[in-house]
């Protein structure tokens, strides 16, 4: 990317991708902390295409509910959130991402390959803070859901509310049975 080019708003605009399956309070905390950090936060909901699986049970539009309404919750009004479909395809994900979100400048990401694939495009890579990390992420919580033990500690209220409004422990719970 020429930085020449580049306007104060897009260099003051960053980007996160997750998949959000669910979105957890360590989600919440890190995008609290960026969002405080630049003008605008582009959140990518990755893997956007994918639901009703085991590791992706939500689809993107719910999960597009789950972060805007803990978003608006938390208070944090500078973001824009895009669903983001997989291609598959490195050499060319930096620019499907382009072509799908705002102008950014500034990316963060603790995945080394994201952080190599955009610092090769020329954006500035940031690492991103993790927030207790042994017991805020997806996986632990698409755990506790299927076996029952305490997930909705490890997510914001408005999540735990979506969930339960689309039995989304009883769809997980259905499609382990099947798979
Ligand atoms: P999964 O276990 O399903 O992979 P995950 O918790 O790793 O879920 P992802 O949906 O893969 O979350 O999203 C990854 C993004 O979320 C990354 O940018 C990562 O840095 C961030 N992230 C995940 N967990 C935390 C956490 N506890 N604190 C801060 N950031 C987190
Ligand atoms: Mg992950």
């Amino acid at each position: 990317m020429n930085t020449e080019t580049m306007t104060n708003r897009q260099a003051s605009t960053s980007l996160i991708i997750g998949r959000f399956q669910p979105f957890h309070k360590g989600h919440l905390q890190v995008i609290s902390k960026i969002a405080a950090e630049c003008d605008q936060l582009i959140v990518g909901i990755g893997s956007a295409q994918y639901s009703h699986t085991l590791d992706n049970p939500f689809t993107a539009g719910e999960r597009h509910a789950m972060i805007s309404e803990s978003l608006r919750d938390a208070d944090i009004n500078n973001i824009y959130l895009v669903p983001v479909v997989d291609i598959n395809r490195y050499s060319t994900w930096v620019s499907h991402v382009v072509s799908m979100v705002p102008p950014f400048g500034i990316v963060y990401s603790n995945n080394p390959l994201t952080k190599r694939l955009f610092h090769e495009a020329g954006y500035e890579v940031r690492g991103a803070p993790m927030f207790n990390r042994s017991v805020y992420s997806g996986t632990k919580v698409r755990e506790k859901m299927l076996h029952g033990n305490g997930w909705e500690e490890l997510v914001p209220p408005a999540v735990v509310e979506i969930v339960q409004r689309i039995d989304g422990v009883g769809r997980l719970r259905e499609l382990a049975g099947m798979e």
